[in-house]
Protein backbone atom coordinates (compact mmCIF):
# COMPACT_ATOMS: atom_id res chain seq x y z
CA UNK A 1 0.00 0.00 0.00
CA UNK A 2 1.39 3.41 -0.75
CA UNK A 3 1.83 6.12 1.69
CA UNK A 4 0.11 8.89 0.07
CA UNK A 5 -3.51 10.24 1.30
CA UNK A 6 -6.23 8.12 0.68
CA UNK A 7 -8.26 8.44 -3.26
CA UNK A 8 -11.76 9.72 -2.62
CA UNK A 9 -14.76 8.30 -4.66
CA UNK A 10 -18.09 9.40 -4.37
CA UNK A 11 -19.38 5.54 -4.92
CA UNK A 12 -17.29 2.61 -4.47
CA UNK A 13 -18.79 -0.67 -6.13
CA UNK A 14 -17.18 -3.99 -4.22
CA UNK A 15 -17.64 -6.85 -6.61
CA UNK A 16 -17.68 -7.47 -10.34
CA UNK A 17 -20.54 -9.64 -11.19
CA UNK A 18 -23.61 -8.82 -12.70
CA UNK A 19 -24.86 -6.76 -9.89
CA UNK A 20 -21.28 -5.08 -9.22
CA UNK A 21 -21.49 -4.22 -13.08
CA UNK A 22 -24.72 -2.91 -13.59
CA UNK A 23 -24.78 -0.96 -10.44
CA UNK A 24 -21.48 0.52 -12.36
CA UNK A 25 -23.22 1.16 -15.80
CA UNK A 26 -25.70 2.74 -13.63
CA UNK A 27 -23.51 5.38 -11.42
CA UNK A 28 -20.61 5.80 -14.02
CA UNK A 29 -23.63 7.41 -16.98
CA UNK A 30 -25.01 9.29 -13.78
CA UNK A 31 -21.23 10.92 -13.92
CA UNK A 32 -20.66 9.55 -10.25
CA UNK A 33 -16.94 7.75 -11.52
CA UNK A 34 -17.20 5.00 -9.41
CA UNK A 35 -14.37 3.45 -8.66
CA UNK A 36 -14.49 -0.92 -8.48
CA UNK A 37 -12.97 -3.31 -6.82
CA UNK A 38 -13.50 -6.48 -8.92
CA UNK A 39 -11.80 -8.58 -6.64
CA UNK A 40 -8.71 -11.15 -7.26
CA UNK A 41 -10.51 -14.33 -6.74
CA UNK A 42 -12.07 -13.18 -4.06
CA UNK A 43 -13.98 -15.87 -2.05
CA UNK A 44 -12.66 -18.40 -4.66
CA UNK A 45 -14.45 -16.72 -7.56
CA UNK A 46 -12.41 -14.75 -10.60
CA UNK A 47 -13.36 -11.31 -11.43
CA UNK A 48 -16.37 -11.35 -13.29
CA UNK A 49 -18.03 -13.51 -11.29
CA UNK A 50 -19.84 -16.67 -10.41
CA UNK A 51 -20.76 -16.61 -14.26
CA UNK A 52 -17.22 -17.11 -14.99
CA UNK A 53 -17.51 -20.39 -14.06
CA UNK A 54 -20.48 -21.52 -16.28
CA UNK A 55 -20.17 -22.50 -20.02
CA UNK A 56 -23.66 -21.68 -21.66
CA UNK A 57 -26.14 -18.57 -20.11
CA UNK A 58 -29.34 -19.30 -22.00
CA UNK A 59 -31.78 -17.24 -19.67
CA UNK A 60 -30.46 -13.71 -19.78
CA UNK A 61 -32.93 -11.81 -21.91
CA UNK A 62 -31.08 -10.38 -25.33
CA UNK A 63 -29.30 -13.67 -26.49
CA UNK A 64 -31.30 -15.52 -27.93
CA UNK A 65 -28.77 -18.22 -28.73
CA UNK A 66 -27.49 -18.19 -25.02
CA UNK A 67 -23.90 -16.73 -24.28
CA UNK A 68 -20.89 -18.16 -22.71
CA UNK A 69 -20.25 -16.97 -18.94
CA UNK A 70 -17.07 -15.83 -19.83
CA UNK A 71 -18.07 -13.57 -22.50
CA UNK A 72 -20.64 -11.65 -20.78
CA UNK A 73 -18.74 -11.02 -17.96
CA UNK A 74 -16.07 -9.18 -20.75
CA UNK A 75 -19.17 -7.13 -22.01
CA UNK A 76 -20.01 -6.45 -18.42
CA UNK A 77 -16.92 -4.89 -18.01
CA UNK A 78 -16.46 -3.00 -21.36
CA UNK A 79 -19.91 -1.96 -20.97
CA UNK A 80 -18.75 -0.37 -17.19
CA UNK A 81 -15.56 1.11 -18.46
CA UNK A 82 -17.23 2.95 -21.51
CA UNK A 83 -18.80 5.03 -19.21
CA UNK A 84 -15.45 5.83 -16.87
CA UNK A 85 -16.12 3.20 -14.20
CA UNK A 86 -12.28 2.98 -12.97
CA UNK A 87 -11.94 -0.88 -12.06
CA UNK A 88 -9.01 -2.33 -9.75
CA UNK A 89 -7.95 -5.83 -9.40
CA UNK A 90 -8.06 -6.11 -5.72
CA UNK A 91 -9.73 -7.85 -3.03
CA UNK A 92 -11.07 -5.45 -0.34
CA UNK A 93 -10.60 -7.08 3.11
CA UNK A 94 -11.30 -4.45 5.22
CA UNK A 95 -13.76 -1.82 5.38
CA UNK A 96 -14.43 0.88 8.26
CA UNK A 97 -18.52 1.83 7.50
CA UNK A 98 -18.40 3.32 11.47
CA UNK A 99 -18.44 6.88 9.77
CA UNK A 100 -18.25 8.74 6.77
CA UNK A 101 -16.72 9.04 4.65
CA UNK A 102 -16.14 5.14 4.71
CA UNK A 103 -12.62 3.95 4.60
CA UNK A 104 -11.73 0.19 1.88
CA UNK A 105 -8.63 -1.49 2.04
CA UNK A 106 -7.38 -3.35 -0.28
CA UNK A 107 -3.11 -4.83 -0.52
CA UNK A 108 -2.62 -2.23 -2.34
CA UNK A 109 -4.59 1.04 -1.62
CA UNK A 110 -7.12 2.69 0.61
CA UNK A 111 -10.04 4.67 -0.41
CA UNK A 112 -12.96 6.75 0.59
CA UNK A 113 -16.10 6.49 -0.49
CA UNK A 114 -19.56 8.53 0.28
CA UNK A 115 -21.31 5.64 -0.48
CA UNK A 116 -20.48 1.70 -0.52
CA UNK A 117 -22.50 -0.58 -3.15
CA UNK A 118 -21.46 -4.08 -1.86
CA UNK A 119 -21.84 -6.84 -4.74
CA UNK A 120 -19.58 -9.52 -3.46
CA UNK A 121 -22.12 -12.88 -4.28
CA UNK A 122 -22.54 -15.91 -2.82
CA UNK A 123 -21.07 -19.04 -3.83
CA UNK A 124 -22.53 -22.28 -3.92
CA UNK A 125 -20.88 -24.92 -1.51
CA UNK A 126 -19.48 -27.90 -3.34
CA UNK A 127 -18.48 -31.45 -2.61
CA UNK A 128 -14.99 -32.96 -2.83
CA UNK A 129 -14.81 -36.36 -4.12
CA UNK A 130 -12.96 -37.87 -7.01
CA UNK A 131 -14.80 -36.99 -10.42
CA UNK A 132 -16.31 -33.51 -8.83
CA UNK A 133 -13.75 -31.45 -9.90
CA UNK A 134 -12.78 -29.24 -13.07
CA UNK A 135 -10.47 -30.62 -15.19
CA UNK A 136 -9.15 -33.88 -16.52
CA UNK A 137 -11.04 -36.90 -14.72
CA UNK A 138 -13.61 -33.93 -13.29
CA UNK A 139 -17.07 -33.93 -14.43
CA UNK A 140 -17.61 -30.13 -12.88
CA UNK A 141 -19.76 -28.46 -15.98
CA UNK A 142 -19.88 -32.08 -17.08
CA UNK A 143 -23.07 -33.31 -15.70
CA UNK A 144 -21.63 -31.39 -12.10
CA UNK A 145 -23.48 -28.48 -11.32
CA UNK A 146 -24.59 -26.48 -8.14
CA UNK A 147 -27.78 -24.54 -9.78
CA UNK A 148 -30.89 -26.35 -10.80
CA UNK A 149 -32.46 -23.57 -12.35
CA UNK A 150 -29.19 -22.68 -14.02
CA UNK A 151 -28.26 -25.61 -15.66
CA UNK A 152 -31.54 -28.50 -15.63
CA UNK A 153 -33.35 -27.49 -18.69
CA UNK A 154 -29.70 -28.30 -20.72
CA UNK A 155 -30.50 -31.16 -23.51
CA UNK A 156 -28.23 -33.57 -21.52
CA UNK A 157 -30.33 -34.10 -18.37
CA UNK A 158 -33.77 -34.72 -20.42
CA UNK A 159 -35.19 -37.84 -20.15
CA UNK A 160 -32.57 -39.11 -18.10
CA UNK A 161 -31.80 -39.88 -14.26
CA UNK A 162 -29.82 -37.22 -11.91
CA UNK A 163 -29.50 -36.58 -8.38
CA UNK A 164 -29.09 -34.34 -5.90
CA UNK A 165 -27.48 -33.94 -3.13
CA UNK A 166 -28.60 -32.13 0.51
CA UNK A 167 -31.37 -32.45 2.54
CA UNK A 168 -32.76 -28.89 3.27
CA UNK A 169 -35.52 -26.96 1.52
CA UNK A 170 -33.52 -25.95 -1.39
CA UNK A 171 -32.75 -29.83 -2.61
CA UNK A 172 -36.41 -30.30 -2.23
CA UNK A 173 -37.17 -27.89 -4.34
CA UNK A 174 -34.24 -28.52 -6.69
CA UNK A 175 -35.18 -32.18 -6.68
CA UNK A 176 -39.22 -31.26 -7.60
CA UNK A 177 -38.06 -28.85 -10.32
CA UNK A 178 -35.72 -31.63 -12.14
CA UNK A 179 -38.50 -33.91 -12.40
CA UNK A 180 -39.85 -31.96 -15.15
CA UNK A 181 -36.72 -32.60 -17.09
CA UNK A 182 -34.85 -35.79 -16.16
CA UNK A 183 -36.63 -39.67 -16.52
CA UNK A 184 -36.38 -39.62 -12.79
CA UNK A 185 -34.43 -37.71 -9.60
CA UNK A 186 -32.51 -39.39 -6.77
CA UNK A 187 -32.23 -37.06 -3.64
CA UNK A 188 -29.15 -38.23 -1.51
CA UNK A 189 -29.31 -37.05 1.96
CA UNK A 190 -26.59 -38.24 4.64
CA UNK A 191 -29.15 -38.43 7.46
CA UNK A 192 -32.48 -40.49 8.40
CA UNK A 193 -34.32 -37.44 7.86
CA UNK A 194 -34.89 -33.65 6.00
CA UNK A 195 -34.04 -30.73 7.90
CA UNK A 196 -36.69 -29.33 4.98
CA UNK A 197 -39.88 -27.83 5.81
CA UNK A 198 -42.79 -30.31 6.56
CA UNK A 199 -44.58 -29.06 3.34
CA UNK A 200 -41.38 -29.49 1.22
CA UNK A 201 -40.93 -33.09 2.46
CA UNK A 202 -44.30 -34.11 1.26
CA UNK A 203 -43.63 -32.80 -1.93
CA UNK A 204 -40.84 -34.53 -2.55
CA UNK A 205 -42.12 -37.63 -1.02
CA UNK A 206 -45.34 -37.46 -2.89
CA UNK A 207 -43.47 -37.11 -5.91
CA UNK A 208 -43.34 -40.37 -7.78
CA UNK A 209 -40.34 -39.33 -9.86
CA UNK A 210 -38.27 -38.75 -6.58
CA UNK A 211 -36.54 -41.66 -5.00
CA UNK A 212 -35.33 -40.43 -1.83
CA UNK A 213 -32.03 -42.51 -0.72
CA UNK A 214 -31.15 -41.54 3.09
CA UNK A 215 -28.30 -42.47 5.32
CA UNK A 216 -26.38 -41.95 1.83
CA UNK A 217 -22.93 -40.15 0.41
CA UNK A 218 -21.75 -39.91 -3.13
CA UNK A 219 -18.29 -41.10 -3.07
CA UNK A 220 -17.36 -40.65 -6.66
CA UNK A 221 -18.48 -39.16 -10.02
CA UNK A 222 -17.76 -41.56 -13.04
CA UNK A 223 -17.44 -41.15 -16.88
CA UNK A 224 -20.26 -42.12 -19.33
CA UNK A 225 -18.90 -44.38 -22.08
CA UNK A 226 -17.22 -41.59 -23.93
CA UNK A 227 -15.84 -40.33 -20.59
CA UNK A 228 -16.10 -36.97 -21.42
CA UNK A 229 -19.39 -36.33 -19.39
CA UNK A 230 -21.18 -37.87 -16.19
CA UNK A 231 -22.70 -40.86 -16.37
CA UNK A 232 -22.90 -42.45 -12.89
CA UNK A 233 -21.99 -41.72 -9.04
CA UNK A 234 -20.45 -43.75 -6.53
CA UNK A 235 -23.10 -44.03 -3.91
CA UNK A 236 -22.57 -45.35 -0.19
CA UNK A 237 -24.70 -46.21 2.75
CA UNK A 238 -23.55 -44.88 6.00
CA UNK A 239 -25.35 -47.43 7.68
CA UNK A 240 -24.06 -50.96 6.32
CA UNK A 241 -21.55 -49.34 4.59
CA UNK A 242 -22.73 -50.72 1.13
CA UNK A 243 -21.84 -49.07 -1.82
CA UNK A 244 -22.75 -49.01 -5.67
CA UNK A 245 -23.02 -47.22 -8.73
CA UNK A 246 -25.94 -45.28 -9.76
CA UNK A 247 -26.53 -44.34 -13.28
CA UNK A 248 -27.28 -41.19 -13.55
CA UNK A 249 -26.47 -37.73 -16.16
CA UNK A 250 -26.75 -35.43 -13.81
CA UNK A 251 -25.69 -34.50 -9.90
CA UNK A 252 -26.66 -31.05 -8.34
CA UNK A 253 -25.33 -30.05 -5.21
CA UNK A 254 -28.02 -28.28 -2.99
CA UNK A 255 -25.65 -27.61 0.17
CA UNK A 256 -25.99 -24.45 1.06
CA UNK A 257 -23.93 -21.15 -0.66
CA UNK A 258 -21.48 -18.92 1.58
CA UNK A 259 -22.28 -15.47 0.89
CA UNK A 260 -18.76 -13.24 0.71
CA UNK A 261 -19.73 -10.97 3.93
CA UNK A 262 -16.31 -12.02 6.06
CA UNK A 263 -14.67 -8.97 5.12
CA UNK A 264 -17.43 -6.31 6.39
CA UNK A 265 -16.01 -8.14 10.12
CA UNK A 266 -19.41 -7.40 11.80
CA UNK A 267 -20.20 -3.52 10.49
CA UNK A 268 -23.07 -4.51 8.87
CA UNK A 269 -26.43 -6.13 10.01
CA UNK A 270 -26.00 -9.93 8.38
CA UNK A 271 -28.61 -12.57 8.59
CA UNK A 272 -28.46 -16.41 10.34
CA UNK A 273 -26.76 -17.45 7.34
CA UNK A 274 -24.42 -14.20 6.87
CA UNK A 275 -26.46 -12.78 4.12
CA UNK A 276 -26.88 -8.99 4.03
CA UNK A 277 -30.30 -7.36 5.51
CA UNK A 278 -31.78 -5.29 3.35
CA UNK A 279 -34.80 -3.33 4.16
CA UNK A 280 -37.78 -5.24 1.89
CA UNK A 281 -37.73 -3.28 -1.81
CA UNK A 282 -34.58 -1.45 -1.72
CA UNK A 283 -30.96 -2.27 -1.22
CA UNK A 284 -30.65 -0.16 1.82
CA UNK A 285 -28.42 -2.13 4.90
CA UNK A 286 -28.23 -1.53 8.50
CA UNK A 287 -25.46 1.72 7.41
CA UNK A 288 -27.20 4.76 5.84
CA UNK A 289 -24.71 4.50 2.76
CA UNK A 290 -24.34 1.47 2.47
CA UNK A 291 -26.23 -0.55 0.12
CA UNK A 292 -26.33 -3.99 -1.19
CA UNK A 293 -26.89 -6.05 -4.42
CA UNK A 294 -26.77 -9.33 -6.16
CA UNK A 295 -26.38 -12.52 -4.36
CA UNK A 296 -24.85 -11.16 -1.17
CA UNK A 297 -28.20 -10.24 -0.35
CA UNK A 298 -30.69 -12.84 -1.66
CA UNK A 299 -30.81 -15.93 -0.65
CA UNK A 300 -33.97 -17.18 -2.78
CA UNK A 301 -33.47 -16.27 -6.56
CA UNK A 302 -29.81 -15.95 -7.22
CA UNK A 303 -30.01 -15.63 -11.30
CA UNK A 304 -27.92 -13.08 -13.19
CA UNK A 305 -30.73 -10.97 -14.07
CA UNK A 306 -31.95 -10.72 -10.21
CA UNK A 307 -28.61 -9.53 -9.28
CA UNK A 308 -28.63 -6.90 -12.16
CA UNK A 309 -31.86 -5.58 -11.32
CA UNK A 310 -30.58 -4.91 -7.90
CA UNK A 311 -27.28 -3.92 -8.62
CA UNK A 312 -29.36 -0.77 -10.92
CA UNK A 313 -31.10 0.00 -7.98
CA UNK A 314 -28.38 0.22 -5.37
CA UNK A 315 -26.86 3.00 -7.98
CA UNK A 316 -30.03 4.89 -8.31
CA UNK A 317 -30.66 4.38 -4.23
CA UNK A 318 -26.77 5.07 -3.80
CA UNK A 319 -27.61 8.71 -6.29
CA UNK A 320 -30.62 9.62 -4.18
CA UNK A 321 -28.49 9.30 -1.05
CA UNK A 322 -26.07 11.87 -2.45
CA UNK A 323 -28.10 14.11 -3.61
CA UNK A 324 -30.09 13.98 0.06
CA UNK A 325 -26.87 14.50 1.50
CA UNK A 326 -24.89 16.97 -0.30
P1 LIG B 1 -21.12 -12.83 -8.26
O1 LIG B 1 -21.38 -13.24 -9.64
O2 LIG B 1 -20.93 -13.87 -7.23
O3 LIG B 1 -19.82 -11.91 -8.29
C1 LIG B 1 -19.25 -11.40 -7.12
C2 LIG B 1 -17.82 -11.01 -7.41
O4 LIG B 1 -17.33 -10.24 -6.31
C3 LIG B 1 -16.88 -12.20 -7.56
O5 LIG B 1 -16.09 -12.04 -8.69
C4 LIG B 1 -16.04 -12.16 -6.31
O6 LIG B 1 -14.73 -12.63 -6.52
C5 LIG B 1 -16.02 -10.66 -6.01
N1 LIG B 1 -15.73 -10.38 -4.61
C6 LIG B 1 -16.11 -11.11 -3.52
N2 LIG B 1 -15.59 -10.56 -2.39
C7 LIG B 1 -14.89 -9.47 -2.79
C8 LIG B 1 -14.12 -8.50 -2.09
N3 LIG B 1 -13.99 -8.52 -0.76
N4 LIG B 1 -13.50 -7.54 -2.80
C9 LIG B 1 -13.64 -7.47 -4.16
N5 LIG B 1 -14.36 -8.38 -4.87
C10 LIG B 1 -14.97 -9.35 -4.20
N6 LIG B 1 -27.64 -17.34 -13.20
C11 LIG B 1 -28.48 -17.19 -14.24
O7 LIG B 1 -29.24 -16.24 -14.26
N7 LIG B 1 -28.44 -18.06 -15.30
C12 LIG B 1 -27.59 -19.10 -15.36
O8 LIG B 1 -27.60 -19.90 -16.31
C13 LIG B 1 -26.67 -19.27 -14.28
N8 LIG B 1 -25.77 -20.28 -14.30
C14 LIG B 1 -24.91 -20.42 -13.25
C15 LIG B 1 -23.97 -21.43 -13.29
C16 LIG B 1 -23.08 -21.59 -12.25
C17 LIG B 1 -22.06 -22.69 -12.31
C18 LIG B 1 -23.14 -20.70 -11.13
C19 LIG B 1 -22.16 -20.87 -9.99
C20 LIG B 1 -24.07 -19.69 -11.09
C21 LIG B 1 -24.96 -19.54 -12.14
N9 LIG B 1 -25.92 -18.53 -12.13
C22 LIG B 1 -26.75 -18.35 -13.19
C23 LIG B 1 -26.07 -17.65 -10.97
C24 LIG B 1 -25.39 -16.32 -11.24
O9 LIG B 1 -24.08 -16.54 -11.66
C25 LIG B 1 -25.41 -15.47 -9.98
O10 LIG B 1 -26.74 -15.32 -9.52
C26 LIG B 1 -24.83 -14.09 -10.25
O11 LIG B 1 -23.53 -14.19 -10.81
C27 LIG B 1 -24.75 -13.28 -8.98
O12 LIG B 1 -24.18 -12.07 -9.29
P2 LIG B 1 -23.53 -11.12 -8.22
O13 LIG B 1 -23.18 -9.90 -8.95
O14 LIG B 1 -24.40 -11.01 -7.04
O15 LIG B 1 -22.22 -11.86 -7.67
Amino acid sequence: MTGSAPEHTKVAIVGSGPAGHTAAIYAARAELKPMMFEGWMANGVAPGGQLTTTTDLENFPGFPEGILGGEITDRFRQQSERFGTRIFTETVDKVDLSKRPFVLTTPERQVTADTVIIATGAVARRMDFPGAGEGAGGFWMRGISACAVCDGAAPMFRNRPIAVIGGGDSACEEANFLTRYGSKVYLIHRRDEFRASKIMQNRVLENEKIEVLFNSVVTAAKGAEDGKRLGAIAVRDVVTGAERDVEVSGLFFAIGHDPATRFLDGQLELDDSGYVVTQPGTTQTSVPGVFAAGDVQDKKWRQAITAAGTGCMAALEAEHFLEAHA
